[in-house]
Formats: structure tokens, C-alpha cells, sequence
């Protein structure tokens, strides 16, 4: 069995660890049977990493390692270490071999030549490309025959290649790269997908049974694997493709582009055992989407912590001659569901219905080890041994004192102190033992969180019964956040109003000076999220929430210096007006939006501060959580409101300041680029083609490069 490995200048994430937990469960699967398996997972290490680098600007984290003198080769190790590590805590058994990408460069050169001698690759200015018209099943993995859209949409189309589909096998040395070696061809670097036609032909020869990945992988890199492999060594290269689906947080694939990765260490770090990740991917056959929360999280270490505990207390039962009937029969069951396709979520539940049966104790014991051989929990190293306070010990012996004097009423007294303290006392015919009333307690949580925003009730259509809420989405930077919600709480000093803020996922110590502030301030309440839920989505707890007729919006950048909310009633009275705030935003092509309206009608208001009337939000609907960065948001709910027909106002003289925007000027310029440009996209979509809803409207679309 072959499985693409973790790229190694990042941390894998636990979306990438889903699909070795599917690869792990194949092989435990096998292994019962009786298949032995030999199992090679590459780690794709430098290679084309410091291309990729230059081009997107570089790694905030590797260039400091750079820059620190480190070397890649150390820099890659230390992602291995981590991903071995992270491997290790969610037990997955390690493959035999770990083969890194740049000790098989002539492995690699090899087959390139094969490829050309057999006329499947062509040679243009150094670089080598692989001749797809010439290879006629291309395409049967992923039935993919259009060639690789993406990259001829998104790059320039390479010029020295014969066909768009054509990938590059070998490719010469630009001036200046420092990763390179010597070739037949000069000095270059290998392409991709090349590293695992020759890791795979290495250890596991021209043809093996099964090959691993996650749906990503299947075009173009295992598409094209097949070409290469087929190509060099005639016949078929694998037996069973299997790709597992990806795992999803707040419903988008995880990614570090799309800022909402997770590792093992996060899981840890927020109190779960790694094992619940392992149980929560469980419940979710391995072709199906898993939206992951920490919500699931919590639910699958409760009842893993539950079947932990019930195996503890099976393992202290005397032994049973004989086991009864129905036993096997359970067992069968589980391995039939287990057979058909990886069906885990069904032998879960059936796992359950034994728990739940009526079967004696032992006999569930022997059933969840033998099903625990597949979901690899470790039920087998639930300890057996526990340790018992002195004091509880010398109630022990207080105890059976008291029962040779037939003082029995003491003595049960005696026995409900130490329950109280979570300890059982079992009288076993002669002696008397205590022990621990579960092994295991959940880890308790500070206070109550929610996982999204559907987790909170809305009071939209519910009548105000306060003038003003003020909402703010707080997100680390906490004296950003104590300035601001000191600014607010001042402004509404002997006034009719509220302040929500969310704590969007904090991790500086920002949810805790909040948790205080609250219990002191009746008019501040406090929502904390389990995890970053994204912008738009904090605003929205804040909105559905709130009471007050107005609803001012803040940034915890911006401060309040005077009295805002009487301008703010005022402007909102006239009823056209949907939008008030001081930053007003203009724009004549939707692509370029100035900040000069000072006063008067605006297209847009910036997210630092924006009033709108709470009935309003019942006719314009909640902002769009597509949108977990901030930015363009507050352009996007602006134009929500602009289609229901309302009114944007600006007016540069409220009483604000803006502060330095941290959020924005700590992150480093790629990621500004790309979380930018994903929103920018998120927007254009939505209103490229309303053009007419700009205050200089010319009723023309703008060519806008999206199309609805
Ligand atoms: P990479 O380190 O990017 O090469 O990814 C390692 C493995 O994780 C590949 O098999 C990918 O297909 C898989 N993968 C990447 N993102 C996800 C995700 N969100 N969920 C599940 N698997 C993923
Ligand atoms: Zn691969």
C-alpha cells in the first residue's frame, strides 16, 4: 500500500490527518484478515518547495527559519518529527517505510529516461515534459480528459508545451535556485507527481495492490502517476485507488488558505485527547464530507471517554467459563459491516448496540477489544490499576472495623462519604476494595461556547425593548478590545443600551478579561466562540441577539469619543437611510472604492463603525458567512442593504478614532493578497452585475471578469 505523504514545510493539519486515519483503518482492516501489509508513506520534502515559496512570497514561519540559518533539509525535518508525532497520538500504526522525496532524485532521472526512450516524454530547452496524446488511457483514473484547465486558466500557458494536458516530468534550473541537481538534461528539479512513480516503483515494484490520497490527489497527481508509471513499465500500476473526502470546517475545505486549519496540537492545547479526533472521524465514512466542529469534538470525547470507562469497569469482572452464543453472532456482524466498503459509522453504532445489549459484561469486553483491533482506540491500554488517596484508605479499614462490630448503619455512612468523593466502595465476598467511580472525567470548559452562529436564537422579529445594542467582534488584540468596549460602555453611560461582544475564538487572554468585565457590567454580554468562526459569522451572533432599535457595529480598532448615539438616532429616523457611519466608501467600477465622502451619500460603510436599524436587518438578512475575513464585508452588507432599496450615509465628523488596524497590519502581504482577493471575489459575484446600485449609477454592467 502506497500513501501520499505530508508535504513537509507546513504542519499537517488534522483535515490531512482524516486521510491517513482512512489509510490506518485499510490496513488495520487487512491486517485482521490476515493480509499482511507493507505500507509506504513518502514525505515530499524541498523539491519544487523553494519555487513554490519565491513565487507566493514565502512562508512568514519558513523565512524566519531561513533567515535564522537553518537549512531547508532542517526546516523539513522538523515538519516530520511533527508529523510523525501527530500520527502517533491519533495511533496510526507507522508505515515500514518513510521515504523522503530528494534521496530518490535518480530514481526519478530513470524513469524520466525511460520515458523518453519509450516516446512518451519530450525535451524542450532542458525541460522534459510528459506526452499525454501518447499515453491513450489518460484520463481513466479521474475521467478527466480536458487536460488541467486550472493551470492553463490560472498560469500562462507554457509555450514549450506540445499540448495544454502536458506535465512537466524535469524541469531546468532557473538562474539563482539553489535546490537543483544534476540530470542528463542539466540542472534542474523534478516535476511533482514524478516523486511517487518512483517511490512507489522503489519499494513496492511495477504493480501494487493499493494506493492512497485524499480526492484532491486524483487529478492531476494521480492521473498523472498512472500516465508516468503506465508508461515507463507497461501493464497496470495499482490494483485499488482509494481517495478519502475532505474534511470541512464551517463548511469549507480545510486549508491554510482558507485560515481555518486545525492541528492535533490545537485540539490538545484546548484540553481533548487526540483520540477523540480519531473516534469523531469514525462516525463519517471515509467518501463523505466531515464538517468538523469542536462541538463533535466534545461529543466524541464523551462517549469515547464512556466506552473507556465501561471497558475499565468489564476489566475487573472474574472470568466466564464460557462466553454465550450470541456473542459470535455480534461479531459477525461487525466484521460484515466493517467489509462492506469501510462502512466504521454503522460498525460504530453497532458497537453500541452491544454496549447496550444485555450481554453479560465479559463478553462485551472480549467484542470491543476484538472491534478495537480496526478502530485502533487503544482500549487495550485502558489501565487496569488506579490510585486511591491515604484518607479513602483508612476509611477503608474504619469500615471493615465497623462491619466485624455489626455497626452497619456507620459503616453505610461511611461508604456514601466516600462516593460523594467520587469513589466506590464494592464488597466482594470477604474483602472490601475501592476504586476510582469512573477512570476517566471529561475535561470541564471555563464557560459555555457555541461552535457557530445557528448555535444562538434570534430576537430579530421580537420588538426592541432597548434603544441602542452596540456589537463588537472581538478576535485576540485584548487591549484593543478593553479600549473599545470601555469607549462603547462610556458612551452609554445613562442611556437606553447594551454591548454585545463575541469573542471570535480569542486564544490571548481576550475571552477571560472579557468573562470578568461581564460579571461587573449587567449591560454587556458576552458570547464566546470554540474556535475562529470567521467574521461575518461573530457579527451575526451579535446581530441576532441584540434588542436595541439601533445597532451600531464596531471595530475594536475604533474608539468612541463623544456622543455618537444621538447623531446616530437622528440620521436613522429617516427611513431611507439603511446605513449610517463616519467612513464612508465610493466607487464608479466596484473595484476601486475611495474613502473621500466625507458627508452625504455614500456606496458603502466601512466595517470600523456602522449604524442600521435592527428592523431593518429583518428585511435585509443576516450578513453572508461566506465571508471569515473581514475584509469587503462591510461593502458586501451595504450593498444588501442598497437592494432592499435603502439609503448608505456618511458623516466624517461622528465623534471616532481609529486606531492602528491590527488585524490587517500584522498579517504579512501574501496573506493580505489572498484572503483579500478571495473576499474581493466573494463580492464581485454577488454584485458585479448590479452596477445600478451605485450612487452614480449609469445602468451599464461593468465587465468585471465574473459572471453570475
Ligand atoms: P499535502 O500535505 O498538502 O500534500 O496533503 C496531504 C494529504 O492530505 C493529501 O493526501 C491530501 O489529499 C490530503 N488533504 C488535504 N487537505 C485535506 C482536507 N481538508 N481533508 C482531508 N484530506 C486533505
Ligand atoms: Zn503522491
Amino acid at each position: 500500500m502506497y500513501t501520499c505523504g505530508p508535504t513537509v514545510y507546513r504542519y499537517a493539519h488534522i483535515g490531512n490527518l482524516r486521510t491517513y486515519l482512512m489509510a490506518d483503518w485499510i490496513r488495520r482492516v487487512l491486517l485482521v484478515h490476515g493480509v499482511d501489509v507493507y505500507h509506504v508513506k513518502n514525505i515530499t520534502d524541498v523539491g519544487h518547495m523553494r519555487q513554490e515559496l519565491v513565487e507566493t512570497g514565502g512562508d512568514k514561519m519558513i523565512l524566519a527559519a531561513l533567515s535564522e540559518g537553518k537549512t531547508i533539509g532542517e526546516i523539513a525535518q522538523y515538519y516530520a518529527d511533527s508529523f510523525l508525532k501527530d500520527e502517533e497520538r491519533v495511533n496510526i500504526l507507522p508505515a515500514q517505510v518513510f521515504p523522503w522525496a530528494t534521496d530518490h532524485i535518480p530514481e526519478m532521472i530513470e524513469i524520466v529516461e525511460k520515458l523518453l526512450a519509450g516516446g512518451y516524454a519530450y525535451q524542450a530547452e532542458g525541460n522534459i515534459y510528459f506526452d499525454v496524446a501518447k499515453f491513450i488511457d489518460y484520463g481513466k483514473l479521474s475521467r478527466n480528459f480536458g487536460g488541467d484547465l486550472l493551470e492553463a486558466v490560472r498560469v500562462e500557458a507554457d509555450p514549450l508545451k506540445h499540448d495544454p494536458r502536458d506535465f512537466t516530468l524535469w524541469k531546468a534550473a532557473e538562474p539563482g535556485r539553489d535546490v537543483k541537481w544534476a540530470s542528463p538534461w542539466g540542472e534542474g528539479f523534478p516535476g511533482w507527481h514524478i516523486e511517487c512513480s518512483a517511490m512507489a516503483h522503489k519499494y513496492l515494484g511495477e504493480k501494487f495492490d493499493i494506493h492512497t490520497g485524499g480526492v484532491d490527489n486524483i487529478f492531476p497527481h494521480h492521473e498523472d502517476e498512472i500516465a508516468q508509471s503506465e508508461g515507463a513499465f507497461g501493464g497496470q500500476h495499482v490494483n485499488y485507488w482509494v481517495h478519502a473526502q475532505h474534511l470541512l470546517a464551517d463548511g469549507a475545505k480545510m486549508a491554510k488558505s482558507s485560515g481555518n486549519v486545525f492541528l492535533i496540537e490545537d485540539l490538545v492545547e484546548r484540553g481533548f485527547d487526540p483520540l477523540s479526533f480519531r473516534y469523531l472521524c469514525l462516525t463519517v465514512r471515509y467518501r463523505h464530507r466531515m464538517n468538523f466542529t469542536f462541538g463533535s469534538l466534545r461529543a466524541s470525547e464523551k462517549a469515547l471517554t464512556n466506552l473507556r470507562n465501561r471497558v475499565w469497569d468489564w476489566n475487573s469482572l472474574p472470568q466466564l467459563p464460557n462466553l454465550p452464543p450470541e456473542t459470535e453472532e455480534w461479531r459477525t456482524k461487525f466484521w460484515d459491516t466493517v467489509d462492506n466498503d469501510l462502512d466504521l459509522p454503522g460498525a460504530l453504532s453497532l458497537t453500541w448496540n452491544v454496549v447496550k445489549s444485555d450481554l453479560p459484561g465479559q463478553a462485551k469486553l472480549d467484542l470491543l477489544l476484538d472491534f478495537d483491533r480496526v478502530f485502533g482506540l487503544g482500549l487495550d491500554q485502558v489501565p487496569t490499576t488506579y490510585d486511591v488517596p491515604q484518607t479513602l484508605m483508612t476509611s477503608l479499614q474504619q469500615r471493615s472495623t465497623l462491619r466485624t462490630q455489626e455497626d452497619y448503619s456507620s459503616a453505610d455512612s461511611l461508604r456514601s462519604s466516600v462516593l460523594s468523593q467520587g469513589y466506590l466502595l464494592e464488597d466482594t465476598g470477604a474483602t472490601t476494595r475501592i476504586r476510582p467511580k469512573t477512570l476517566l472525567e471529561r475535561h470541564s470548559e471555563r464557560w459555555p461556547s457555541l461552535s457557530s452562529s445557528r448555535e444562538v436564537e434570534s430576537l430579530i422579529d421580537q420588538p426592541s425593548d432597548l434603544e441602542f445594542t452596540f456589537v463588537l467582534n472581538a478576535y485576540n488584540y485584548v487591549d484593543d478590545v478593553k479600549r473599545c468596549v470601555t469607549s462603547m460602555l462610556h458612551c452609554a453611560e445613562g442611556r437606553s443600551a447594551e454591548v454585545i461582544v463575541v469573542d471570535n475564538g480569542s486564544t490571548d487572554g481576550t475571552a477571560d478579561w472579557l468573562e470578568e468585565f461581564q460579571s461587573i457590567h449587567p449591560n454587556v454580554r458576552v458570547f464566546h466562540c470554540d474556535h475562529v468562526i470567521g467574521d461575518a459569522a461573530g457579527k451575526n451572533i451579535g446581530l441576532k441577539q441584540s434588542r436595541g432599535k439601533h445597532i451600531i457595529i464596531m471595530d475594536a480598532s475604533t474608539e468612541v469619543v463623544g456622543d455618537l448615539l444621538t447623531p446616530v438616532q437622528q440620521r436613522l429616523a429617516d427611513d431611507s437611510v439603511g446605513i449610517f457611519g463616519p467612513y464612508g466608501l465610493s466607487t464608479d467600477d466596484m473595484r476601486h472604492f475611495h474613502e473621500e465622502v466625507e458627508a452625504g451619500e455614500a456606496d458603502a460603510i466601512q466595517a470600523y463603525c456602522m449604524a442600521f436599524c435592527r428592523e431593518a436587518v429583518q428585511k435585509v438578512g443576516l450578513m453572508h458567512e461566506g465571508f471569515r475575513f473581514y475584509r469587503n464585508l462591510d461593502i458586501d452588507y451595504s450593498f444588501q442593504f442598497k437592494e432592499k432599496g435603502y439609503r448608505i450615509f456618511a458623516d466624517s465628523t461622528l465623534p471616532l478614532v481609529r486606531h492602528e488596524h491590527r488585524q490587517w497590519t500584522e498579517l504579512d502581504d501574501n496573506q493580505r493578497d489572498e484572503l483579500s482577493r478571495k473576499n474581493f471575489g466573494r463580492f464581485l459575484r454577488r454584485w458585479g452585475h448590479r452596477p445600478d446600485l451605485l450612487i452614480t449609477a449609469n445602468g451599464q454592467a461593468f465587465d468585471t471578469g465574473f459572471h453570475h
